[in-house]
């Protein structure tokens, strides 16, 4: 028999711990599905949980570590009768309200929980190299947010991988505090708009590195530098850096929901009027529905926002 719930949240990063914390206080008695423990950003916390200090979250002047900080969301959202699983979602049934959730075996014939209001907040991951010693060495050098971490970085010589906007926004961003940004490109050509170029070209603290491949994160306990290979000769060589920021493109949590909501061409989920979905009764917050801010307390916001949004649909429909 599956367990019926007025809300059910899927996914524990701020957008999914704030629409908790709002809807348990509209006394909805949410159920937020956390997620497992891993190495991605789908895990319980979500990508704060890979970070170190956030100094960017307002009413902490002295900044805050990213997993005490989701700790610390956790636990107020609990205080108010938040109920947490510690699972994943494997397979949604958005056809009509209630909605199917289903934790372990995606066949079983019922669904884990019935849900009337749906609240999608499973995040986005940043596409990572995946090569040795960059997982390891995450959040002790090797970052992928410059907004984050370029702080961390001042005076230091630091490298920027990828080819496209994001890589050089992160590499102009970063040159306030480095005093040199390695832009690492694995072919010859930028895929970045025009404008971007321009910029990043005319910045003294940027120096391309062309075709090149990074094939190590070198360093024991924090970055000291990249293995890199020549993507035409296949020349070996090393790059002394302190720190390295992957900007190789995002991708959103959304494979669960293939097929069911509508999402952007970049597969982010397409919100109406604040954080309503292409279905009734399901709503979405944070970087799984935005690929513009994608910070913790706009995600916060949102989250905010998917609450009080779902609390009024039910109230609406009588619920
Ligand atoms: P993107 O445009 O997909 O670029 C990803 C870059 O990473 C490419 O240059 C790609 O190389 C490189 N790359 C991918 N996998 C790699 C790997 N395994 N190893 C090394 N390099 C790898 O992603 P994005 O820069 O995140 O941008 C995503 C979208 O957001 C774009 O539409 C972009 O215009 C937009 N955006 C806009 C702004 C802005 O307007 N200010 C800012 C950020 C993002 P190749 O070129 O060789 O494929």
């Amino acid at each position: 028999m599956s367990e019926q719930r007025k809300i059910l949240i899927a996914g524990s990063g701020p957008a999914g711990l704030t629409a908790a914390l709002y809807s348990a206080r509209a006394q909805l008695s949410p159920l937020v599905v956390e997620g497992e423990p891993s190495s991605t950003s789908d895990q319980p916390g979500g990508q704060l949980m890979m970070t170190t200090d956030v100094e960017n979250y307002p009413g902490f002047p002295a900044g805050v570590m990213g997993p005490e900080l989701m700790i610390a969301m956790r636990a107020q959202a609990s205080r108010f009768g938040a109920e947490m699983v510690t699972d994943k979602v494997t397979r949604f049934d958005l056809s009509a309200s209630p909605f199917g959730v289903w934790l372990g075996d995606p066949e079983a014939a019922e669904p884990t929980y019935l849900a009337e209001a749906l609240i999608i907040a499973t995040g986005a991951r940043s596409l990572m190299l995946g090569v040795p010693g960059e997982d390891r060495l995450l959040g002790y050098g090797v970052s992928t947010c410059a907004t984050c971490d370029g702080f961390f970085h001042k005076d230091s010589q630091i490298a920027v991988v990828g080819g496209g906007d994001s890589a050089l926004e992160e590499a102009l961003f970063l040159t306030r505090f480095a005093d040199k940004v390695t832009l690492v490109h694995r072919r010859d050509e930028l895929r970045a708009s025009r404008i971007m170029q321009d910029r990043a070209r005319a910045n003294p603290t940027i120096e391309f590195r062309w075709n090149s491949q990074v094939t190590a994160v070198l360093g024991d306990r924090k970055v000291t530098g990249l293995a890199a290979v020549d993507t035409v000769t296949g020349e070996e060589s090393e790059i002394g850096v302190t720190g390295l920021f992957v900007a190789i493109g995002h991708e959103p949590n959304t494979g669960v929901l293939a097929g069911q909501l509508t999402l952007k061409d970049n597969g982010y989920i397409t919100t109406f009027g604040g954080t309503k979905t292409s279905v009734e009764g399901v709503f979405a917050c944070g970087d799984v529905q935005d690929d513009y801010y994608r910070q913790a307390v706009t995600s916060a916001g949102s989250g905010c926002m998917a609450a009080i949004d779902a609390e009024r649909w039910l109230e609406k429909r009588g619920s």
